[in-house]
């Protein structure tokens, strides 16, 4: 049945889940189809997490007014029935994922009626029924690495009998079960792990999987999936990638400080925006930082949630590595636009947490990262950028919560990145290959417009 009439342009609701690796990509989707006369809908969960959400959907709002904004309200939840996970971005898609019942009135009152409908992997498996049931055609948009949605989509085959190195079928490449988001491994009945092996098994049921990654960057991977190697009956895995930055994201830089600094020489240090290391090894990585030749600036996060994230540098870091930090480069509490810090000619490295919005970042500017992942699907995204050569890891330095990992190992490794040529030129080639992949006629961008036309058939 056909759910909207034909008369006017498709209209599209996007529904991430909650932090702002998941929010971002969804903004930059909904961008791009609403510059494409798209109707569009974006449904949030609320209250939001963060300030850096609230911010960001407010700045995106203003930008696209033609975009409707839907506050989806949660119903109570009571978080200490999950004693595994205290993570609130966590609670909150649990939040989501209980209330899915309430998506359908929300939803069934679009007017004009809606067209299809993206969300989240993590939502896959709660609104999927709601969806359906409206006979809305149904997309995925997953904010990770086709390395990763590959273990997504393999892993509830092999939830109870883990081996030591996985080998997902189509892929010549191993799997090290030390990669695997924590609390997969820890604990196959936590509501982390639940929800994993129930969103994987969902997907075949899906109209597509949007992915922000390039067919040249992952191509054993995707043709993989595609070829119905990895799991039979997958539905499209559909690369529109990399999502490239919308205007209203850049922030007029006060950093006039870079402007004064050599090409390539500064060192990029940020975690994302949800990873806090401990005080210990923030510590240690000020001293490293100071132990070698190198000029940075340096985001520093001091806790999960921006909104306590209230200590001064010094207190966080203490007075006297302050005073040794100050004359060698910029420690930063705060909300930075990453993107224009990447994209400034004097940024020669990135020591990165590898989230994977902030690799396809470095990708566009052609920056090489050390890749130093702290959790959830990190690693899986680390190797993605050591196999193409954007960056190197460490794999024996610990996860975030693990051993220490010595301000002099930071600062030596620290020095191999900016000095490594290769990395370089693999870097700058990448950039050309993702800007190529987004331009007319790339594979992203082909992708992306048979995706509009399937979106207009759906109405
Ligand atoms: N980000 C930013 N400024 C900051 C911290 C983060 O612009 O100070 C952006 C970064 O550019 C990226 C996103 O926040 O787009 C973080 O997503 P990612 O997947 O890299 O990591 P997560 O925060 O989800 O762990
Ligand atoms: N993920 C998934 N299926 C799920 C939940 C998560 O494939 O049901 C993937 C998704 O790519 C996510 C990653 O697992 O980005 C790691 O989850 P994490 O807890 O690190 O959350 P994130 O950092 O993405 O917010």
């Amino acid at each position: 049945m056909s759910y909207s009439s034909k008369t006017q342009s498709p209209h599209v609701a996007l529904f991430p889940s909650s932090g702002m690796g998941h929010l971002i990509p969804f903004v930059r989707l909904a961008a791009s189809l609403a510059n494409q006369k798209f109707q569009v809908t974006i449904i949030t969960g609320h209250p939001l997490v963060s300030l850096a959400e609230s911010d960001f959907l407010s700045l995106f709002l203003s930008a696209f007014p033609q975009v409707i904004s839907k506050e989806f309200h949660l119903l109570p939840f009571d978080p200490s029935t999950d004693k595994s996970n205290k993570d609130p971005f966590f609670l909150q898609f649990e939040a989501i994922r209980r209330s899915a019942t309430l998506l359908s009135p929300l939803i069934s009152s679009s007017s004009p009626p809606l067209s299809a409908f993206i969300s989240d992997i993590f939502l896959a498996s709660a609104f999927f029924p709601i969806t359906a049931d409206l006979h809305l055609p149904n997309y995925i948009l997953f904010p990770s690495c086709a390395n990763m949605l590959s273990l997504t989509a393999y892993f509830p085959s092999l939830v109870d009998n883990i081996s030591e190195e996985i080998n997902i079928p189509g892929l010549s490449t191993k799997i090290s079960k030390s990669w695997l988001p924590p609390p997969l491994v820890l604990d196959s009945t936590s509501p982390f792990a639940t929800q994993f092996v129930e969103n994987g098994k969902k997907m075949v049921e899906y109209n597509g999987i949007l992915m922000n990654t390039f067919d040249s960057l992952e191509p054993e991977t995707l043709e993989a999936l595609n070829e119905g190697k990895v799991v039979n009956g997958l539905p499209p895995v559909i690369p529109i990638g990399p999502l490239v930055p919308c205007e209203f994201e850049k922030q007029v830089s006060s950093l006039s400080w870079f402007d004064d600094q050599p090409d390539g020489s500064v060192v990029f240090i940020c975690f994302g925006s949800r990873t806090a290391l401990s005080r210990e090894q923030l510590r240690e990585l000020g001293a490293g930082l100071v132990k070698n030749e190198f000029r940075f600036l340096w985001i520093l996060k001091d806790k999960k949630v921006d909104k306590e994230d209230v200590a001064e540098v010094e207190e966080v870091l203490g007075k006297g590595l302050v005073e040794n930090l100050k004359d060698k480069g910029l420690v930063i509490k705060g909300w930075v636009d990453q993107g224009g810090v990447l994209s400034h000619r004097a940024v020669g490295g990135f020591v990165s947490h590898v989230g994977w919005n902030s690799v396809t970042e470095a990708m566009w500017h052609g920056v090489r990262i050390l890749a130093w992942p702290q959790g959830g699907d990190q690693k899986m995204c680390s190797s993605v950028v050591k196999r193409c050569g954007l960056g190197m890891w460490v794999d024996t330095w610990d996860w975030g919560g693990g051993e220490l990992v010595k301000g002099e190992d930071i600062g030596e490794t620290i020095k191999e990145l900016m000095g490594d040529e290769k990395l370089k030129l693999q870097a700058t080639h990448i950039k050309e290959e993702a800007r190529k992949a987004v331009a007319s006629g790339g594979s992203s961008e082909t992708n992306l417009l048979r995706l509009r036309k399937e979106l207009e058939r759906c109405m």
